[in-house]
């Protein structure tokens, strides 16, 4: 049992706990290329999430990773079989009807902890911010926190070299044999400003990838998996433990 985790622990613990952060992983449900699980981000959001409040409870911080949240946003791709959609809307509504809870609680610091690239919690936090004004809200994501490649040979972002290392390195049970995923080719718009990346389009999945993935997953390595799982895991230890000595009134310099 992890004292740290929600789902594992107890009123007992909890009750003459005085928890300092909250971390909240919010990943998705969807297609992951065809050799990895419906589950990916979810596995990622909470293992990476609570390995990290492992090594910042052990070093005193008194955080709580919060049960991940399943569903995330996956309106681009609607049209792809069972990948579940929560409208953005609909998960400014969940946030907070859960910093309600820690508000009133006086658990004042909430990391949302995203697993998923099509969540975007920025614009919530702002709202939520002026409506919760004595909460310190955070929002961040494991998967942009280290320079990818420093672990991995090939680019992409969806079910790629990374994702798939780390899932080989968490639930290898799970994880089809590399030859039966697809390449990851993503066709490149037409527009050269949107290649170049500084305007922005949601992308349609089904257009721009068969196998749903982005980047090839071929070259993935448990081993691979493992270097990145503990380098992203100490990066956001140390995260918490600053978080947890800060004052949201002194944050600053
Ligand atoms: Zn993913």
């Amino acid at each position: 049992m992890r004292p740290y985790v929600l789902a594992e622990t107890n009123w007992k613990a909890v009750k003459s706990t005085d928890y300092e952060v909250a971390v909240l992983p919010w990943a998705a449900t969807e297609a992951h290329n065809y050799h990895l699980p419906y589950a990916t981000d979810i596995i990622e959001g909470e293992a990476i999430s609570a390995e990290a409040a492992r090594i910042a409870w052990e070093a005193g911080a008194k955080v709580i990773v919060l049960p991940c949240i399943p569903f995330g946003v996956n309106t681009g791709q609607h049209d792809i079989r069972l990948d579940m959609n929560l409208m953005p809307s609909t998960q400014l509504h969940i946030l907070r009807d859960l910093i309600t809870v820690l508000d009133r609680q006086g658990i004042k610091k909430l990391v949302v902890f995203n697993s998923h690239g099509g969540n975007n919690f920025r614009t919530m936090l702002r709202q939520l911010g002026v409506e919760f004004p004595e909460m310190l809200l955070v929002e961040t994501n494991w998967f942009k926190a280290l320079d990818r490649d420093d672990y991995v040979e090939e680019g992409g972002d969806h079910a790629d070299e990374v994702e798939t290392s780390l899932v080989l390195h968490l639930r290898p049970d799970l994880v089809l044999p590399l030859q039966e995923a697809g390449d990851g080719a993503e066709r490149q718009p037409r527009i050269k400003a949107f290649k170049e990346g500084w305007v922005w389009r949601e992308r349609p999945w089904s257009q721009i990838t068969e196998s749903t993935g982005t980047g090839d997953p071929r070259k993935a390595t448990a081993e691979k998996g493992e270097r990145f799982f503990r380098d992203v895991t100490e990066k956001f230890a140390q995260l918490f433990i600053d978080l947890s000595k800060i004052e949201k009134d002194n944050f600053y310099e």
